[in-house]
């Protein structure tokens, strides 16, 4: 096994993103690359010799990207490292390759290129980080080990890059082989995250943030691209949930009334019963959580039982159970198809999956419009949000 010293120096001297972070970092980042060192078989090709100073530079730039993960960091999936010393003649193209991502789990270097890409590091060119993100897009496509923020925070770039695909630029900041398709256009974006953040913060602000989320580490800390959301904008989908908390207190009256009675006609323990047996049925009932659009942000109307909406009729909580989240930090939307068998019907239930202080939150809704297509529709092209149906990518036109 290759010394946490022998890394260490051979990052410092050779690892120019080694210098831009903290101690606590470098020290995670040595370790990690210990241990992808030791689960991976590095390949060398056309008589080269790998030395350990070569594995340590090609682990630690896969532990780059990775390194805000706080699981699934090591690329399981990826057990193949093959190094060229120089450009290759692929097999499958026929041309002169830097690198390339293969499915059945190996990735591809041209050492000259790789070494080349990580040394020059504003220049955004980097076939390292290139790969390894294909490696990771690919291992949330097909369903391998993933960080579940990258995976969820993959769907709303994916949302993202469609729209920007649609409407380029005249001038884009990315280069013209980004726009191959959208796995490219992941790749090259990753390298220009990590390569020309300030510029790209600055003139893709939406697609900066979904990196920065997906990859959890903010490579212009000091630029600031929250926007301020206007929580007086008109609702695109609205329901009737403000009224709940009256028809809990309503319901509960309606019980005190009945008990009441059942008092006067001298039953105490028939009335205690009958509150009783209400308040267990309330209990152990399922609430729905309901949301609500609006112009730029999704109302959440967390589902709670009779009782406690009761009880926030006499203490209102503090919007605890009903958050407000800016588009910005909806990362999917994924519709659901039931069948109800008891005669309830055909209809659609949705999970919300957002960004809440860097935590996950999913959310099974409903909402008050039935059709599903028109509601997802609005979110992927209006609101830029990624979209599912039954657990599948779904995209609109
Ligand atoms: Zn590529």
């Amino acid at each position: 096994m290759i010394s946490m010293n022998e890394i260490y120096n051979v990052l410092l001297l050779e690892f120019p993103y080694f210098k831009k972070i903290n101690e606590e970092k470098r020290q995670l980042l040595c370790k990690r690359t210990q241990q992808f060192i030791d689960g991976t078989d590095f390949i060398p090709r056309k008589g080269m010799m790998l030395t350990n100073r070569m594995q340590i530079l090609i682990a630690a730039c896969s532990q780059q990207l990775t390194l805000g993960f706080s699981r699934h960091y090591n690329y399981a999936y990826f057990e193949k490292i093959i190094v060229y010393p120089e450009k290759y003649l692929s097999t499958y193209t026929d041309k002169y390759h830097t690198g390339e991502m293969n499915t059945a789990g190996i990735i591809v270097l041209s050492w000259e290129d790789f070494y080349k890409g990580i040394s020059i590091d504003n220049d955004t060119h980097n076939v390292g980080l290139h790969e390894f993100a294909h490696a990771l897009e690919f291992m949330d496509i097909a369903n391998k080990d993933v960080d579940e923020i990258f995976s969820a925070c993959l769907d709303k770039f994916t949302a993202l890059a469609d729209h920007y695909l649609l409407h380029q630029p005249d001038k884009p900041l990315f280069r013209s082989y980004a726009t191959t398709n959208l796995s490219e256009f992941f790749a090259v974006a990753t390298e220009y995250y990590f390569e020309a953040p300030k510029e790209f913060a600055e003139r893709e602000p939406e697609l900066f943030d979904i990196l920065r989320k997906a990859y959890q580490q903010n490579t212009a800390s000091g630029i600031s691209v929250a926007k301020k959301i206007n929580t007086t904008g008109k609702s695109y989908l609205s329901d009737n949930v403000s009224s709940s908390k009256y028809s809990a207190v309503l319901f509960y009256l309606i019980i005190g009334a009945m008990s009441l009675t059942i008092t006067y006609n001298g039953s105490i323990i028939g009335a205690l019963g009958l509150v009783c047996f209400i308040l267990v049925m309330d209990i152990f009932g399922t609430p729905r959580s309901i949301f609500s659009l609006y112009e730029d942000y999704v109302h959440v109307k967390l589902g709670q039982i009779r009782v406690k909406r009761l009880i926030q009729y006499f203490f209102p909580a503090k919007n605890r159970y009903n958050p407000i989240v800016p588009y910005s930090e909806v990362l999917y939307v994924n519709a659901r198809y039931h069948q109800d068998d008891e005669g309830g019907g055909e209809f659609y239930s949705y999970v919300l999956c957002y960004l809440q202080q860097n935590t996950l939150v999913e959310v099974n809704c409903v909402t008050t419009d039935l059709n599903y297509e028109r509601v997802l529709r609005f979110l992927y092209l209006e609101k830029k949000v990624g979209t599912r149906l039954d657990g599948k990518y779904k995209k609109y036109k």
